[in-house]
């Protein structure tokens, strides 16, 4: 069994137990976290020096859609409902190969930026190559992966087998077949639901109780008030079922949700950016108990990669509680109970340790102690030195996806010294230009051609 052992590190366990510890060895057997502690053995173990790193856990992206990633930059001045109108209909038009080779380009983009675990909610299946090809593309990243199997399949190429809803359950119970789910495993597979809202729940009420008959479990784009509620009306709402955005989640709608341990997603940047979308319910959601995830969402416009979530969430929430206090007359803004909502430790935890429960692997990753899988981050503070305080406030607020030294997945190194270990980045990169170029192609589309949409305004006032 191989050994690797980290050594001397500043160890930010996520960990309950071990805390964080400084000048600390880790020790890998196998795909294991084997021991946490000061001088451990070295006998037959390969050592990396870890002195001046944070070691800390792989941080895990539970909603991301990677089939996007060759159109990087595309909606980059994108305002409104520009993001749907200038990618949603490209999807139609990719091979299962140009699938796998786009969702490869983002796991290994991911995992650069010290991603371990991916949940890709995949709305390119149109046919059941496609769904290999998906499954392809994590067995060749090596990363751990869930792979969405979309539901909803708006594509006009779904196409029986593959029509939207229940005529994908032939196909899910197919993968299902290949993949054994259990929490270690490497990859698994995951439902996303159609849509959630009030007035087609029938349909929902059908495609939840597939999914738990085949042991999978779920995730949906919940972009109405009152999803969650509809859902626990019916006794269906449970902590296996993960809400994306939630914006418009009501207070009920987030009791209910803190109320049954469960755990909503947020794509920081990706609520942001459009102009479209509330924040509020990340504050509303955390007094609620309810356990708040991380994801990246539209590679089409940003860098996947969490750290950068982690840190405009900081302030995007720091700013939103500052202005609630100022409209409530509180002036000067001080801190009082459950003011500031979130500090850079707790989103160091949506980063990590929520991020796998969320996905229902809590006691497998996003900790670094002995008996978890060995996902593993090393975080270079050589440079610029480590910042004082809470070592959270580092990760959150001085560091970048260029600190990232090495990555480990399940005891096998994918990033080593800065440089990701077996890829050839230069032909990675012309692959998904590649891929971007036939699907543009087929779609009449040029590259940098965004469609802006005006309303009641001519284009350029
Ligand atoms: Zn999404």
């Amino acid at each position: 069994m191989s050994r690797t052992l980290f050594a001397n590190a500043f160890v930010v366990s996520c960990n309950a137990g071990i805390g964080d510890v400084a000048d600390t060895d880790v020790l890998v057997e196998g795909d294991v976290i084997r021991k946490v502690g000061p001088r451990l053995d070295r006998a037959g173990a390969e050592v990396i020096d870890a002195t001046g790193m944070i070691l800390m856990p792989g941080m895990i992206d539970t909603h991301s859609h990677l089939w996007e990633t060759p159109f990087k930059g595309r909606v980059a001045d994108g305002w409104g409902m520009e993001y749907f109108t200038n990618i949603h209909p490209l999807v139609s038009y990719f091979t299962p190969e140009d699938a796998r080779i786009s969702i490869h380009a983002g796991l290994v983009e991911s995992m650069a930026c010290g991603v371990t675990t991916m949940f890709d909610f995949n709305t390119c299946i149109h046919t059941p190559e496609h769904a290999d090809a998906a499954l392809q593309a994590f067995r060749d990243a090596g990363i751990r992966g869930v792979l969405g199997y979309d539901l909803r399949g708006k594509s006009p190429n779904s196409t029986p087998p593959l029509a939207p809803g229940a005529g994908r359950f032939a196909d899910i119970e197919r993968v299902r077949g290949t993949l054994a789910n259990r929490p270690a495993d490497l990859l698994r597979l995951a439902v996303c639901l159609s849509e959630v809202a009030p007035e087609t729940i029938a349909g929902a009420v059908r495609e939840i109780g597939f999914a738990r008959s085949v042991g999978c479990r779920m995730s949906w784009h919940c972009n109405k008030a009152g999803e969650i509620e509809a859902l626990a009306a019916r006794g269906l709402f449970g902590e296996d079922i993960l809400p994306a955005h939630g914006n418009y989640t009501t207070d009920r709608d987030l009791e209910i949700l803190g109320q049954a341990g469960g755990f909503l997603t947020t794509q920081p940047e990706a609520e942001t950016y459009a102009g479209r979308r509330s924040m509020s319910m990340v504050a509303r959601g955390h007094r609620r108990g309810v356990r708040v995830a991380l994801g990246v969402d539209v590679p089409v416009i940003m860098n996947l990669g969490l750290l950068p979530q982690m840190r405009l969430l900081h302030f995007l929430q720091r700013y939103m509680d500052g202005a609630i206090e100022r409209h409530e007359g509180q002036v000067p803004v001080v801190r009082r109970p459950g003011v500031p909502t979130l500090d850079a430790r707790n989103i160091l935890n949506f980063a990590t340790v929520n991020g796998a429960a969320a996905l229902g692997i809590g006691d497998v990753v996003g900790q670094i102690a002995p008996g978890f899988q060995a996902d593993i981050v090393l975080m270079d503070t050589r440079s610029f030195g480590m910042a004082e305080g809470d070592p959270a406030g580092h990760i959150v607020l001085n560091s970048s996806s260029g600190d990232i030294d090495t990555v480990m997945v399940a005891g096998r190194l994918k990033k080593r010294a800065g440089r990701m270990i077996g890829i050839d980045h230069g032909r990675m990169i012309a692959d998904r230009l590649a891929v971007r170029d036939r699907v543009y192609k087929r779609a009449g589309e040029i590259p940098g051609d965004l469609h802006k949409t005006y309303w009641g305004w001519p284009k350029g006032a």
